[in-house]
This record gives C-alpha cells, sequence and structure tokens, in this order.
C-alpha cells in the first residue's frame, strides 16, 4: 500500500525547465528552413524591422517546439520579450 502510494507521488511529481535565450541570425531560415526564400519578414510582420504592434519594440523569442501553443497551433510562435504579445511567423 506504502510502495503505491509512494509511486503515485513520484509520477506526479512536477517538472520544471528553463528555455535559454540564443540569439537566431535569420528566423526565418530557422524556422522555414529550405522554404524560407518564399517568406519575408514584411510579409510575416508587416515590416523588416519586425516591430511589436503593441509596444514597438522588435526583440522575439522563438516558443520552443516542444511548448502547447506551437504543437497545437502547428505554427512557429514568437513572444514579444518587452510585452508578452504572442503571434506566429
Ligand atoms: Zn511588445
Amino acid at each position: 500500500m506504502s510502495v503505491s502510494i509512494k509511486n503515485n507521488i513520484h509520477m506526479n511529481k512536477p517538472k520544471f525547465y528553463q528555455a535559454v535565450l540564443v540569439p537566431i541570425e535569420d528566423v526565418l531560415e530557422y524556422v522555414y528552413k529550405n522554404k524560407a526564400d518564399l517568406f519575408t519578414l514584411t510579409e510575416r510582420m508587416g515590416s523588416e524591422k519586425a516591430e511589436c504592434p503593441e509596444c514597438g519594440k522588435n526583440k522575439w523569442w522563438l516558443q520552443p517546439k516542444e511548448g502547447a501553443a506551437v504543437r497545437e497551433g502547428g505554427k512557429p510562435y514568437i513572444e514579444c520579450l518587452n510585452c508578452g504579445y504572442l503571434t506566429h511567423l
């Protein structure tokens, strides 16, 4: 009895991960690989400066592919590092 309770606790143990921000040289190339030529930042984000529509900054983090938004949306989601605005490429 006590063994099964212990196993249960073990199975439900929370896991926490951290994402480490690494600069990406060319995000379209990184995301779309050999299809990157088909896309431009102007087309995807309004301009080559890729400014956030909420706050006007242009630093983004690409959400990890393991994340739920990416898994369910099937898109490369990015979040504004300044205000948290979520969009996709
Ligand atoms: Zn923003």
